[in-house]
Parts: structure tokens; C-alpha cells; sequence
């Protein structure tokens, strides 16, 4: 089981960011509002997301471990229809596989559960106390795979990917407070108040944020709103321009170039703003040809997409005389 969990977690888990997600993600299916990720050595030390979720009753808490196929997604389009965003069933039993793991955890706020794994063995489990949620404590990743280690870039890369995962997922639910702290600094801290702009300011810093402009611009089938850089606020590369399909963060290249195409002829040469593209549409015209676990989503009507997303942005800049 080990061996096999070892080979599952080769194609989740390939860094400290990989942890992070599953279980950042995990915090988000039960339903917790605010989420505190604290993190040492970009995550090679030790990474620990604490939530103030549902909680694991006790009795399931070696269960959650082990890898389960829970087929809740049969086909690529499903995975913009389920409301959760776990559905391999393998993530937990994948991160104990590989690291020392230390769980605690409430269903009810009174009674907890801590139970320690080491290489998917469980080596404690003990009462304990804490307010309703779920900590899991990720330490020494990699330890008993050392052949892992060998992709793992350098540490400010490493943490770079950390604070991405974060910022995507923190967009994606303006609705929850997250907090990233690395080595006891604060990397990313979100309101959790539900208000996207505010979530930027968490993420980007409110100087940014608060110069933005806004734009809302929708049809019968497709809400839009945005908020993006004023033409002289501008990065080298493309990967400050985010899209939110649904709540969750997506690659789409045509919508990307749709938010540069609004600001016409604005850039300078090879620079590109801060955006952050919300957008919601039924979910069964959402196009998933590709690999689930891949965040290059196709749409059905991506022109039309990509014409309401740069004629919001160039109205609104026209109206400010930008
Ligand atoms: P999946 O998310 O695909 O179901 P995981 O291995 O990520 O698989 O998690 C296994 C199970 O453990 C989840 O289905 C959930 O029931 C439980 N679980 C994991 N993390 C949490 C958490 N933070 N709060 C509550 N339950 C959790
Ligand atoms: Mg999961």
C-alpha cells in the first residue's frame, strides 16, 4: 500500500506547493471560512494549513488517509459541475506517504482528535482539544524519497509557486480569508468579506488594488467583471493577468490576450497589466478537453468571451480619458 501510495503521490505531489493545494483545497470543501497557512523552508521544513472547516470525526480520521476512489467527476466537463474540489480521493494518503503528518482535528469544538503519521504509518493517535476545524502539520517532505527531491527547484522558487497556488485559490473565493505566512512573514492575507477588489488588495497590496479600475460587462449568458491596472501600472510577463471561471482560477490564452487587446495600443512594448477577470456561465458550456488536472480550459464561444472582456476594459479606460 505505501509503495503504491508513494507512486500516486508522484503524480500529485511533486513539491511543497502540490501539499499546499490538496490541502488548501481540502479546507475549502469543508466549507471553512478562513484559512491559515504557515510555512517554513518554502514548505521543505514544514507546511501547516490550519482551517476552521467541518472537521474529520474521529472515527474517519484513518479512513481520510487511505486512498479511496470516490468517483464523483467521470468525465472532463463534470469537473466544473461538482461542487467539491477533491475528487481523487488519493491526496491525503499521497502527502502521509511522503512527509511526517500531524493531524488535529474537530467535528464539534470540544473533543479532538491528534493523530500522527509517518510514511502513511499511523504512530499515534491521542485525544485532545481545539475550536472546530482541521490542522494539518506536513513535515520533512520527501524525507523517504529522496529520488523526489531531485525536481524540486530552488527555495525561491519553491515559495513563489507556494504564494501562487494561494493567490489563485484566494481569488477564486473572495468569500474565505486566507493568510500565508513564510517564516513568520505575512505573504498573503485576504479579508474573506466577499468583495473581489478587497481580495486583490490581500493579495497584490492595497496600493495596487485601490488604483484598479473596474468594469462589469455581461450578456444573458456570461457575467463578467474585472479589475485591472491603469496602462502605466504594468509587469514584463503575462502571469499578473488572472482569469476566475466559476470560482476557480483557469489558463485560457484567448482571454488572456483579450485583456491585453483592450488596452490597444496603451502598453509599452513587451509590458502587461495586473487584471483579474471574473466570470460566470453555466457550467455545461465549459469545455474541458483536456486533462483534469491541467488548468487550460477551452470555452464554447471564447471569441464572444474574449470581445466582452476587452470592450469592458476599453470603455472603461476611454471614460476615464486613459
Ligand atoms: P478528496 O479531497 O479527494 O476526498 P483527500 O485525500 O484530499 O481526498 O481527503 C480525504 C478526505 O479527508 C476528504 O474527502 C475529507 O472527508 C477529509 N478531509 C481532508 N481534509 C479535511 C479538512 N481540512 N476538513 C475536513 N475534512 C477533511
Ligand atoms: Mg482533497
Amino acid at each position: 500500500v505505501e509503495l503504491s501510495n508513494q507512486i500516486a503521490a508522484g503524480e500529485v505531489i511533486e513539491r511543497p506547493a502540490s501539499v499546499v493545494k490538496e490541502l488548501v483545497e481540502n479546507s475549502i470543501d469543508a466549507k471553512a471560512t478562513q484559512v491559515l497557512i504557515t510555512v517554513q523552508q518554502s514548505g521543505m521544513k514544514s507546511i501547516e494549513v490550519n482551517d476552521n472547516g467541518k472537521g474529520i470525526a474521529a472515527d474517519d480520521v484513518e479512513v481520510a488517509f487511505l486512498p479511496h476512489t470516490t468517483s464523483k467527476i467521470s468525465n472532463g466537463r463534470d469537473l466544473f459541475n461538482v461542487k467539491t474540489l477533491g475528487f481523487r480521493g488519493e491526496a491525503l494518503a499521497s502527502i502521509a506517504s511522503i512527509s511526517k503528518l500531524t493531524v488535529l482535528t474537530s467535528t464539534d469544538g470540544k473533543s479532538a482528535v491528534k493523530a500522527k503519521f509517518s510514511g502513511s504509518e499511523l504512530v499515534k493517535k491521542e485525544t485532545f482539544a481545539r475550536s472546530i476545524g482541521t490542522t494539518m502539520l506536513v513535515e520533512d517532505i520527501f524525507f523517504n524519497t529522496p529520488a523526489r527531491l531531485k525536481y524540486v527547484k530552488s527555495l525561491h522558487t519553491e515559495l513563489n509557486r507556494i504564494v501562487d497556488i494561494v493567490d489563485r485559490l484566494a481569488m477564486g473565493h473572495p468569500e474565505i480569508s486566507f493568510r500565508l505566512i513564510h517564516e513568520g512573514k505575512d505573504l498573503v492575507w485576504t479579508s474573506g468579506n466577499n468583495n473581489l477588489q478587497q481580495t486583490i488588495a490581500g493579495i497584490y497590496g492595497r496600493t495596487i488594488a485601490s488604483h484598479m479600475f473596474q468594469f462589469q460587462n455581461s450578456d444573458p449568458d456570461y457575467e463578467i467583471q474585472g479589475f485591472f491596472s491603469k496602462p502605466d501600472t504594468t509587469r514584463s510577463n503575462r502571469s499578473y493577468i488572472s482569469l476566475i471561471l466559476n470560482g476557480r482560477y483557469i489558463k485560457n490564452f484567448q482571454l488572456t490576450n483579450a485583456v491585453v487587446r483592450g488596452y490597444g495600443s496603451k502598453l509599452m512594448v513587451a509590458r502587461y497589466p495586473i487584471a483579474v477577470i471574473d466570470i460566470k456561465m453555466d457550467p455545461s458550456l465549459v469545455d474541458i478537453n483536456v486533462h483534469p488536472t491541467k488548468q487550460e480550459v477551452r470555452l464554447s464561444n471564447e471569441g464572444h468571451i474574449g470581445d466582452l472582456i476587452s470592450d469592458g476594459i476599453k470603455k472603461r479606460l476611454s471614460q476615464q480619458n486613459l
